[in-house]
């Protein structure tokens, strides 16, 4: 089909579009320049784009200490070992274009610490981006547990790191050019939004910005991100009630709102347990990718913490959305949403460290949970069942 479209596109007239991205390999055969100009989408090829969100990446006092290399100095970010932490995740997020997590912490403020103020060696973020996890969200009630030092710390180290971040900024100048957070893949124009709740009553740092729960600044936000071009908005807010299976009244007052400015697609944090999600259709008689209008998924809970009281707090949610574009309209339309159960495991329980692992693993790895000790696989298994039984997730297929 692309090589039609572009043959097409070369018996026409060249001067009068733009060339794809896509097409440059095949340009080259044919020695003719690419030229800057705009291709009419009707002759561009079909974009899909697959997005993958984990929840909260957490980092408790157990966590650091079972990351500590034995008698290496606890005060430096090299002497902790995370490769446990995304290790069993690798399929679920290999074939996505982008994989999103929020990250509940400063990093890069020794000594390191947990609950209540955690301080994370950036090691933990160093693991993220090896393993696969491409823009961290970070307006979160636990991103100043450090202070100025700790937000000024996290924005320069992933900076350094060269990975996308979302949430918070230098100043305020910053935060009108980088919030919405847009990011173009595979030709689709996506703009990520994040905000939260609150910062543990501590106050933003002069000139610091931490995008908050102020519907004046997000509805700001949202027409930036149109007025820039953004095809869709990703909104990720940090909100709601802890170990909730629920969302309350504000998270569903907050999503109408969200929707009614254009937001297409809502993937929430913070209440350590999954919440409710739902796919809202515009008109059942259509394609999918044409028919569906929203998806919301209040909260994925934890990803990894040493959370375990209630039950559900160590099970969580990996979410796969795919984007398509009409390849006659050029509109980005929404296939219905993947959704995975993973479990935290604490050290010891699975694996020597920290782990988290899909429930599937375990009905494909038939022998594997022999592996799991002190009760825990029956643990999970029950948790799992009762909360699928729940049908928190009505219309969407599990998989
Ligand atoms: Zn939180």
């Amino acid at each position: 089909m692309k090589n039609l479209f572009i043959k097409l596109l070369f018996s026409i007239s060249v001067t009068s579009f733009i060339l794809p991205d896509i097409a440059y390999g095949q340009l080259a055969d044919r020695e003719i320049t690419p030229l800057p100009i705009e291709i009419p989408r009707l002759l561009k090829e079909k974009d899909t784009v697959v997005i993958s969100f984990i929840g909260d990446v957490m980092q408790h006092g157990k966590q650091l200490k079972s990351a500590l290399i034995p008698g290496a100095d606890p005060d430096s970010a090299d002497s902790y070992d995370y490769s446990h932490v995304f290790k069993y995740i690798g399929e679920q997020i290999g074939n996505s274009d982008i994989t999103v997590a929020n990250m509940e912490f400063p990093v890069g403020v020794p000594p390191y610490s947990g609950y209540p103020e955690f301080s994370a060696p950036v090691s933990i973020a160093e693991e993220a981006v090896r393993s696969g996890i491409d823009l961290f969200l970070i307006a979160n009630n636990h991103l100043l547990d450090k202070g100025e030092k700790g937000i000024r710390r996290t924005i320069e180290l992933y900076d350094s790191l060269g990975v996308n971040y979302t949430g918070a900024y230098r100043d305020s100048l910053e935060e009108k050019s980088e919030n919405p957070k847009i990011l173009v893949i595979n030709g689709v124009k996506i703009a990520f939004l994040n905000f939260t709740y609150g910062t543990n009553g501590f106050p933003v740092p002069e000139p610091f910005v931490v995008n908050g729960m102020d519907s004046i600044e997000v509805k700001k936000a949202i027409r930036r991100g149109f007025e820039r071009g953004a095809e869709i908005i990703i909104a990720l807010p940090h909100w709601g009630e802890e170990y909730q299976l629920y969302p309350n009244e504000e998270q569903k007052k907050w999503a109408e709102m969200l929707k009614r400015e254009g937001v297409r697609v809502i993937i929430g944090g913070h209440p350590h347990v999954p919440q409710t999600g739902e796919t809202e259709y515009a008109e059942e008689s259509l394609p999918q990718e044409k028919a569906i209008k929203n998806i919301v998924f209040y909260s994925l809970g934890n990803y990894i913490s040493n959370q375990s009281e209630p039950d559900y707090t160590q099970l969580e949610l990996l979410v796969t959305i795919t984007l398509v574009r009409d390849n006659i309209s050029g509109a980005i339309g929404l296939l219905p949403p993947k959704y995975e159960y993973l479990w935290c495991f604490k050290a010891g329980e699975f694996e020597k460290d920290y782990t988290v692992v899909p429930i599937d693993y375990f009905k494909n790895n038939p022998k594997a949970h022999k592996k799991v000790r002190h009760g825990q696989y029956g643990r999970m298994v029950k948790t799992y069942e009762y909360v699928k039984n729940l049908n928190l997730y009505k219309g969407l297929s599990h998989e």
